[in-house]
């Protein structure tokens, strides 16, 4: 493990199994042990007053090309995985996405197989799903805001009026800091990403959740009602969990999803435990 606990030196007050942020220590019987979960953060190690947590033998993968590709071969994905790293600026060699655009559409260009990350920015996005999403809100006024009602609001449209609208977006947490912009990219071509998102079907989900139980107990939740960005992002961000949904008309059309796609979203620093836990559970005898 990367980290590991020293049984004679523990004094068993659970504190870093309730603070890990990864959920990676367990409780076996009255010992507190660090599990495939770990990602190598260290945030334990500051925690212990016992100073019981110390570096194991092993490191945590964080090489986004072997993560990418190790998910992609165990699951038997057929299509490309979108990273997503939160930044105030791009990063060298990044272009800024100059819209107007949607973030799905982005990702729906990745999942394709356009590798190139981009710098995404709330002004350059149409929708105003990224007030939610970490990097603020594109200016508006109240007339446009208005003009674009009649889009989604009404008999036969996404919500049947404004308040719903406004009810769905205060379900998610709040971001205390404001990212100038999000890198999106295929994961091979952005390095330590913040999280990653892809479609699954009902038996890769299956594999996934499995390996985030098998030693955790944890599950991953769903969310669906309003669209994918919302659904997905700060949950997985801010709560540091795993997250699947179906998104919404508009996320689906514009991700061009099959019928039988549901989308999941993973943090980063949960990828290296997860692929390590598939060749553990029980799909690992196929
Ligand atoms: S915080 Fe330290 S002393 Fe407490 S259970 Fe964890 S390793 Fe043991
Ligand atoms: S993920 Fe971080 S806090 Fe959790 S066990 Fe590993 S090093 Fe410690």
């Amino acid at each position: 493990m990367p980290f590991m606990i020293n049984q004679e030196l523990c004094a068993k007050c659970g504190g870093c199994f309730v603070k890990c942020p990864n959920r990676a220590i367990v409780q076996r019987g009255e010992r507190y042990r660090v599990t495939e979960m770990c990602c190598d953060c260290g945030a334990c190690t500051d925690f212990c007053s016992m100073r019981a947590i110390g570096k194991g033998k092993q490191r945590a993968v964080s090489d986004n090309r072997i993560l990418g590709k190790a998910l992609k071969d165990k699951l038997h994905l057929d299509r490309h995985i979108v990273a997503m790293r939160f930044a105030d600026k791009p990063l060298k060699g990044v272009q800024v996405e100059e819209g107007p655009t949607f973030w799905c559409s982005m990702c729906g260009d990745v999942l394709e197989g356009n590798a190139d990350p981009l710098f995404l920015t709330a002004d350059a996005c149409i929708c105003g799903g990224t007030a939610l999403m970490g990097i603020g809100a594109r200016k508006s006024t109240k007339e446009q805001r208005a003009e674009s009602f009649p889009v989604f609001i009404g008999e036969g449209k996404v919500y049947s009026s404004e308040e719903v609208l406004n009810k769905a977006g205060r379900h998610f947490p709040f971001f205390n800091k404001k990212y100038g912009g999000v890198i999106i990219g295929s994961f091979e071509h952005v390095d330590r990403p913040d999280m990653i998102l892809f479609p699954v079907n009902g038996h890769q989900m299956c594999m996934l959740s499995t390996a985030y139980a098998f030693d955790t107990g944890e599950m991953i939740m769903g969310n669906s009602g309003t669209a994918a960005c919302l659904a997905m992002t700060p949950i997985t961000l801010l709560n540091n969990k795993p997250v699947f949904t179906c998104g919404d008309h508009g996320a689906r059309t514009n991700m061009r999803l099959k019928d039988e796609e549901i989308l999941v979203s993973i943090p980063f620093r949960m990828v290296s435990g997860l692929v390590k836990n598939m060749d553990r559970t029980i799909f690992a005898q196929e």
